[in-house]
């Protein structure tokens, strides 16, 4: 028998923790501890515990598929990649989308970056960042000059005072919810604002219930109460930060007393006024933040109240500090840095520079050029694109993602895909998204292949092989590379390795520029930015100076404004939605997943109990959830953990799909949904 162990990084959030793969005669069988990560210390929550039972699922696909009178049929690499660049070559550059994955390793979304703005010549690239942290990466780029988190996930446990804002975070970053707990045993004060009594609020000194999509409110309403009594970080404020006077003159207002808020948010005056003391009188105090924020019509400005309390309170560019979103994908952070997002190319260089943009047409070498120096389509526009100006966008090639399952308003995005000509979907199963697809690539999950992922603290870490692809599957960065080749580039996608493919993205990065292989093959590998070959990377942002020009952090008036839908009389409930413990995104892998799929087999709506006798519902019934956009059947869950109006579901079940009822009304600026607040009532079915 041949055993081996072979150390990798999780491909489920973005943690970042490492384990060793257990493979036994080539085959990739178990997971096993590995200690020397300074990021889990040899600790995985069960997601990463049985992170190989998707791996060698008999439903992998093997083998490339077109779909001829609506059926798949077995084909050739070669077939496929005739009839793709075909198709592609037919179409002009607008008529072209491409959706990146943050699933996938940092070279592959660069390669397909790179196949999308220099093969197919489109401006439009996406991916799932746009659905969780896209208001995180304008809000703190607003706020500092820089969108990422800005401590490390060990610093947390350095605080004095963790406030934790719309994120259940020992569910969803279990191995972060550790250093959490490291901070409440150094005597740190643990405060947790949600709708939801999740096992994160269970463990708090202070919890705060309030209504989805008041955030503002409260987070002004502490700025308030800071201001009153004097505990601001004058400084602070004098010496690194613009535009006191008018967030004071905004906070300072009646409607943002502790009274008032307390009528919009449902948090009692006490408590507002209790974590307001807590939270500026520590030594240090950081906020943990993810979905709960973001995912708001009004999601950058949540995020820029998140950077100006902060501000306010001196708490930047120190220890046990800081604005510390918590990315949600292995790689989103990664996809984001290798500009799979419409208006930057790598380490966020705008696509509308000329600079960035000549530095991207010579360092590529295309012949005939590169994409238009112009902004493309978010995904959410591209939905409503194709849905409201037919034939516009036509053609689409989408890498690692399932749009049907992950996207609001499920009945929306089917109408944008049936309206499309033309769909290429890479995947290692047929997802819903890829069972729409013309052509569907047989792709490689994490253990088959080298590569790098960025976790959310900014830490570049490697994947390495453990076994072979199945049957006739291709790493991704093949495939792209091979499709590019196809589309008449061979020298421009000619790879060997993802290593190449890692040195080229650098060189032309300088967040990444000091970072190789051969530096990141180490437990603690690096923190971006690394600009040199002699840097040390940074763990902490923003240490004397914010990231804008000035070197200054701005603060921004943001006013409350409620969600775009509120209860009314018909739809007297608000929805909000999440992930949950088991389960990750829309399931493709987890619910794959022996272990997991026993512990989670499907989805529920947790319901109050008082909401429930009116209702007349009982745990565990089905029941009918209805909103203006569709409704599904889903069991109950009364329960004393959400609050009265409140009602939630996980994402991840198709057939119980939460997003057939959520809302895609956008942020104007992320261009996010409001993932987190919609209208919706709820019925019991009637047995017939
Ligand atoms: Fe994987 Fe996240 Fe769990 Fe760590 S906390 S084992 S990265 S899913």
């Amino acid at each position: 028998m041949d055993m081996k162990f072979v150390q990798t990084t999780c491909p489920y959030c973005g943690t970042g923790c490492s384990f060793n793969l257990v493979v036994k005669d080539g085959k990739v069988v178990d997971t096993a501890p590995y200690h020397r990560s300074p990021v889990n210390e040899g600790k995985l929550c069960p997601k990463g515990t049985y992170a190989h039972e998707f791996v060698n699922r008999e439903d992998r696909l093997t083998v490339p598929l077109i779909k001829k009178d609506g059926k798949f049929e077995e084909a050739t690499w070669d077939e496929a990649y005739k009839l793709i660049a075909d198709k592609f070559k037919g179409y002009k550059p607008d008529e072209i989308a491409c959706l990146s994955s943050a699933r996938t390793s940092n070279e592959e979304n660069y390669a397909l970056m790179k196949l999308a703005r220099g093969a197919f010549k489109t401006r439009h690239i996406d991916h799932c960042a746009r659905l969780c942290h896209a208001s995180t990466v304008a809000g703190l780029a607003a706020s500092f000059g820089s969108g990422a988190m800005t401590n490390s996930i060990g610093d947390i446990a350095e605080s004095k005072c963790v406030f934790i804002l719309g994120s259940n975070t020992f569910e969803q970053h279990p191995l972060i919810g550790r250093r959490v707990m490291q901070a409440k045993m150094n005597g740190a004060k643990i405060i947790y604002a949600d709708p939801r009594y999740t096992c994160t609020g269970k463990q708090a000194d202070l919890y705060m219930q309030f209504r989805s999509g008041s955030d503002v409110a409260i987070l002004n309403a502490m700025m308030q109460e800071i201001i009153r009594n004097g505990w601001e970080d004058k400084e602070f404020i004098a010496s690194r930060v613009k535009g006191f006077e008018e967030l004071k003159a905004e906070v300072m207002q009646e409607k943002y007393s502790l009274e008032n808020v307390s009528k919009i948010s449902g948090i009692p005056a006490e408590q507002l006024k209790q974590a307001s003391e807590w939270f500026a009188n520590a030594e240090s105090a950081c906020i943990l933040y993810s979905m709960g924020i973001t995912q708001h019509t009004v999601g950058v400005d949540n995020v820029k109240s998140v950077a100006n309390i902060q501000m306010l309170t001196g708490n930047l560019g120190k220890a046990g500090a800081g604005v510390n979103a918590l990315r949600g994908q292995n790689n989103v952070q990664g996809a984001c840095d290798m500009g799979a997002l419409p208006v930057v190319f790598t380490g966020y260089q705008k696509v509308i520079d000329p600079v960035a943009h000549k530095k991207f047409e010579d360092g590529w070498g295309f012949p005939d050029g590169i994409c238009a120096p112009a902004n493309g389509y978010e995904v959410t526009t591209m939905m409503d694109v194709l849905t409201d100006k037919p034939g516009e966008l036509k053609a689409m090639y989408i890498m690692g993602e399932n749009p049907l399952i992950s996207d609001p308003d499920l009945t929306h995005v089917e109408h944008a895909f049936h309206a499309l000509e033309f769909l290429v979907v890479q995947d290692i199963f047929l997802t819903e998204t890829a069972q729409l697809a013309d052509v569907v690539l047989p792709a490689t999950c994490y253990a088959e292949k080298d590569g790098t992922q960025t976790s959310t603290e900014r830490r570049v870490q490697m994947w390495r092989k453990a076994q072979e692809p199945p049957g006739q599957s291709k790493v991704d960065w093949k495939i792209i590379a091979e499709v590019g080749a196809a589309m008449g580039y061979p020298d421009q996608f000619a790879w060997e390795s993802a290593e190449e493919i890692f040195n080229e993205m650098a060189g032309l990065t300088p967040s990444y520029h000091g970072m190789n292989y051969e530096r990141l093959n180490k437990p603690e590998a690096l923190h971006w930015p690394c600009p040199t070959e002699d840097h040390p990377g940074t763990p902490i942002l923003h240490i004397g100076k914010f990231s804008h020009p000035d070197g200054m952090g701005i603060m921004h008036v943001c006013e409350y404004k409620p969600p775009a839908e509120v209860p009314d009389e018909e739809y007297p409930y608000i929805l909000t939605t999440g992930r949950c413990l088991f389960h990750w995104h829309t399931g493709s892998m987890t619910r794959r997943s022996s272990t997991l799929h026993h512990e989670v087999p499907t989805g529920w709506v947790e319901i109050n109990p008082e909401d429930a006798k009116e209702l007349g519902i009982k745990d565990k019934e089905m029941v009918r959830a209805i909103t203006r956009r569709g409704e599904i059947e889903i069991p109950a869950m009364v329960t004393e953990d959400i609050m009265k109006g409140v009602m939630f579901m996980p994402f991840h079940f198709a057939e119980c799909a939460a997003n057939r009822l959520t809302n895609n009304a956008l942020d104007p600026i992320a261009k996010i949904p409001e993932f987190k607040a919609c209208a919706m009532k709820i019925e019991k079915i009637q047995e017939a």
